[in-house]
């Protein structure tokens, strides 16, 4: 637990500190195509922040979004709510979580598709 706690405050420290220095933005990752079907929600486990969400057996997002034809069982992070603290990615069992600048190109969409999720446009 004190291992937990001095992580997450690390985590927030550098995504403060990050915002302090002028960046325009902290890095997000991303869910991609091979979580669908898996579910396993370990990623939800270890986010510090809670940004990973789930999308509902109607297949809406949390923030009310339709999710696409054959992507409604997987889940997505808030790119706005990620503080790139990178936590998530290990535990994956899929290799599904990456960092948005290093998205394949054949899941190049999937950047695009959470920031559609979480309610907002991604711009590139
Ligand atoms: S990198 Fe992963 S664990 Fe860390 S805040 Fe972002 S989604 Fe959550
Ligand atoms: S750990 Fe990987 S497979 Fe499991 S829910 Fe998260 S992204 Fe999907």
């Amino acid at each position: 637990m004190i291992v937990e706690a001095a992580f997450l405050v690390d985590s927030l420290a550098i995504a403060t500190f990050a915002l302090a220095a002028g960046a325009s933005a902290v890095m997000t990752w991303i869910i991609m195509e091979p979580c669908i079907d898996v579910r396993d929600r370990a990623c939800v486990d270890v986010c510090p922040v809670d940004c990973i969400y789930e999308i509902d057996d109607d297949g809406k997002s949390v923030q009310g979004v339709q999710a696409d034809a054959g992507r409604d069982k997987m889940l997505y992070i808030h790119p706005e709510e990620c503080i790139d603290c990178g936590a998530c990615e290990p535990v994956c069992p899929v290799d599904a979580i990456v960092m948005d600048e290093e998205v394949p190109d054949k899941w190049n969409d999937f950047i695009a598709y959470n920031y559609k999720l979480s309610g907002l446009t991604y711009e590139g």
